[in-house]
Parts: structure tokens; C-alpha cells; sequence
């Protein structure tokens, strides 16, 4: 054996798995299965106390997820991860874990519109108190800081129109208000950037997306980084006091580096009970494994395609921070050296109604309410994903009236192109 370091696409390809102990078979198999057999009482006793690892209910944890978990983990290069069952639910259990009632969490404004609505509507029932703050004002985030701040969440590449967010930047900022840093790296994946490496303490993704990658499967994972501590001042009890399910132990204490993951499994799918199927573990075990060669040729394909729209008389602008002359195109030089992401928007002189004609004439690009497909995919925000905002706020998240959003498949660009081509001539 060498004492090289497994580079990221064998990593892709191998982390977590093992050829199975018993069978031999070198693909992971599915558990499917709800519950596993304890050694004896004592094994079952340990087991439910925390004092030793195992599967007791796959609710909890369950062997293909746990390959996937730590497939991902390496990847973000994170001290370990909790796969769920979907992004919105990972988003749900990272913050039980960080907010109490009345508390806040600062959100950039461009984002998921899926996000957008579960942080303005759902968790304000739970008590938790969303800020906006705007990722290409840095000031913003540390105007919106309160002593009930507990966290900071942005996405790395960010919805709807493929914009990079400064990540090292607001790390700064949450460090200074000593409150974790959680990114959605969905639509950058760690192919593209590592968002541990500039700063973030937490890494969430909708696998549905570009892990996934195939358009068959939801799932979502949560990433613990290991960098924060959260013994300060009281701020964190669920990680930092007694836990009385657990017999009074204190989680921080006893899993030191990966104790958000822990919090995460034994305190919020545990409880709040969005487990992912093992089935859908190994649909998005087998999309990791390609990865790579998919995430290159996305972005091949959505900087080729950026460029022919760029140059076509109906189009009026282009966002995609691929293109030399785009707003983003410094942070994406130093974020995402290998490529800007494959979702991006461009706007229609013709407006509002060109935006819905383009997408019923398009035939090679699905229209649909979903990224991260082998398949090309288009949808136009404002008359769906970002529909529930008014005009403004559209507008300020990237979704104006006359803007459509492509996610760029894995097909021949050329082939691409000319049904753009038909479509906007049409
Ligand atoms: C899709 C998506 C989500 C939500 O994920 P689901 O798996 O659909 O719950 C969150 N963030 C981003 C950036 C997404 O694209």
C-alpha cells in the first residue's frame, strides 16, 4: 500500500465501502431491512446508552446509509454525516439542533425557492425567526447579527441564477458572532467546491440533485465539519448540556469532533423521523461513484451554452458566472476553478411571455421543478418556483418576470443548442 492520499475520484468511486464481509459482494448492498438482531442484553443496553456503535433500527441508522454518509463525509472532507431523506428535511434537523424558540438564524436572500418558503413560513411555527441578509453585501450579515443569533445559512452556488457566494467572507462574519456556518452546497457539489475548506462548520445538500444525479431519488445529508465548538456560553444546550434520553450525557463532551452528526442522528431523525430508504441510498451511491466525470461535463456543457445565448438577439442578459464578463466570474476563479455549475438564468427581451413560450417550445429540455439531472431541464421561475413572491422580492432573488432557469444536462451540447435555437427563433 502507498501513503498517498485517495484523490477526490477515487474517493468518489470507494469511500465507505468494503467489499460485504459476508457474501463477498463488491457492489453495497441494499439493507432492506427495519431492524437488526443484538448480540445479547448487554450488546441492546449499550447500544441504546450511546456507549457503542451499531445498527438497532433503521430510522437511526442503517449500513447502506452509512456507506453513503461516509462517502460524503470524505468528499466535503467532514468528520462524519447523517443522511436523511430529503434536503429540506436535513435543513429542518440541523437547525432543531442549533435554535430554540425565539431564536434567529440569518439567511442569504438568494436561495432555493423551496427554502425560502420552509424558513419564512414553516419555521416560523416552530419559533424559529428567519433574517435575511444579502450574499453580495457582506455588511449585510453583520448588520443582522442579534443575541439570538445562532447560525448563518447561504448556498455555495446559489438559486436561482448560479451566482458564488463569498464563503470566506461570511465565515468571518460568523465566526466574529460565534455562530456556526451552514452551506447548501447542492447545486456546487464538492466536485466543484469544498465548502469546509473556506470556512463552513456545516455542509447541507439535496442528493436529489447533482449527487444523485440521475433524477430518481430523493435524499438529503447533513455534514458535520467538526470545527465549531459548541460548549460556548450555554448558546448550544442540545449539544452542550445533560441529554436526558441518553442518561445526562453531554454530547459535545462525549463525541468531541463529530458531535453536531451525533446530535443530528440520536436527537433529530431519531425523533423527528426522516429516515432515508436504503433503497434510495444505493440509487445515489451508485450516482457519486460518476460524479465526477458528470459534474465536468455539466459544467462544459452550461458554459457552451451560456456563451451561445449570450450572443442571441432575443436574449437581453446572461447570468452565469462562467462567462468572463459575469458579475461572479472573480469568485468563481477562486471558488470553483473547474467550472461554474451547470443552473443558471438568462432573461427574454420579450419579458413575461416569452419566458412561458420559450419553455412550452423547448423539446430536448424537460420543463419541470427540479436541477441536477443527467437529462436538461428548464423552468421559469416566476410563474412557478418563486411564484409565491411578490414582484420585488422576485426580483431581488433572482427570478424576475422575464427570467428562465436552464439546469444543463449531460446530453451532446450541440444538440443542446439547437433546441434552444428552434425554441427562441420559434
Ligand atoms: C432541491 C433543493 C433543496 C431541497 O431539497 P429536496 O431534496 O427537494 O428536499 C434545497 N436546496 C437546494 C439548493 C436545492 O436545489
Amino acid at each position: 500500500m502507498s501513503d498517498r492520499l485517495p484523490g477526490f475520484s477515487t474517493l468518489a468511486v470507494h469511500a465507505g465501502a468494503q467489499p460485504d464481509p459476508t457474501t463477498g459482494a463488491r457492489a453495497t448492498p441494499i439493507y432492506q431491512t427495519t431492524s437488526f438482531v443484538f448480540n445479547d442484553a448487554d450488546h441492546a443496553a449499550s447500544l441504546f446508552g450511546l456507549q457503542a456503535f451499531g445498527n438497532i433500527y433503521t430510522r437511526i441508522g442503517n449500513p447502506t446509509n452509512a456507506v453513503l454518509e461516509e462517502r460524503v463525509a470524505a468528499l466535503e472532507g467532514g468528520t462524519a454525516a447523517l443522511a436523511v431523506s430529503s434536503g429540506h428535511a436535513a435543513q429542518v434537523v440541523v437547525l432543531q439542533q442549533l435554535l430554540q424558540p425565539g431564536d434567529e438564524f440569518i439567511a442569504a436572500r438568494k436561495l432555493y425557492g423551496g427554502s425560502i418558503n420552509q424558513f419564512t413560513h414553516a419555521f416560523k411555527s416552530f419559533g424559529w425567526n428567519v433574517v435575511w441578509a444579502d450574499p453580495d453585501d457582506i455588511a449585510s450579515f453583520e448588520r443582522a447579527v442579534t443575541p439570538r443569533t445562532k447560525a448563518i445559512f447561504i448556498e455555495s452556488i446559489a438559486n436561482p441564477g448560479g451566482s458564488i457566494t463569498d464563503i470566506e467572507a461570511i465565515s468571518t462574519v460568523a465566526r466574529k458572532a460565534g455562530v456556526p456556518l451552514i452551506v447548501d452546497n447542492t447545486l456546487a457539489s464538492p466536485y466543484l467546491i469544498r465548502p469546509i475548506d473556506h470556512g463552513a462548520d456545516i455542509v447541507v445538500h439535496s442528493l436529489t440533485k447533482f449527487l444523485g444525479g440521475h433524477g430518481n431519488s430523493l435524499g438529503g445529508i447533513i455534514v458535520d465539519a467538526g470545527t465549531f465548538d459548541w460548549s460556548t456560553g450555554g448558546k448550544y444546550p442540545m449539544l452542550s448540556e445533560p441529554r436526558p434520553e441518553y442518561h445526562g450525557i453531554r454530547l459535545q463532551e462525549t463525541f468531541g469532533n463529530f458531535a453536531f452528526a451525533i446530535a443530528c442522528r440520536v436527537l433529530g431523525l431519531r425523533d423527528l423521523g426522516p429516515a432515508l430508504s436504503p433503497f434510495n441510498a444505493f440509487m445515489i451511491l451508485t450516482g457519486i461513484e460518476t460524479l465526477p466525470l458528470r459534474m465536468q461535463k455539466h459544467c462544459d456543457n452550461a458554459k457552451a451554452i451560456a456563451e451561445f445565448l449570450s450572443g442571441h438577439p432575443a436574449v437581453a442578459s446572461v447570468s452565469y458566472a462562467g462567462l468572463a464578463n459575469d458579475k461572479y466570474n472573480q469568485l468563481a476563479r477562486k471558488y470553483a476553478p473547474k467550472g461554474a455549475g451547470a443552473v443558471f438564468t438568462f432573461s427574454l427581451k420579450g419579458g413575461y411571455d416569452a419566458g412561458v413560450s420559450l419553455v412550452s417550445k423547448l423539446q430536448l429540455f424537460s420543463h419541470l421543478a427540479n436541477v441536477g439531472d443527467t437529462r436538461s431541464l428548464v423552468i421559469h421561475p416566476a410563474s412557478t418556483t418563486h411564484s409565491q413572491l411578490d414582484d420585488a422580492a422576485k426580483t431581488k432573488s433572482g427570478a424576475g418576470p422575464d427570467v428562465v432557469r436552464l439546469s444543463v444536462g449531460i446530453e451532446d451540447k450541440e444538440d443542446l443548442i439547437a433546441d434552444l435555437e428552434q425554441a427562441l427563433s420559434a
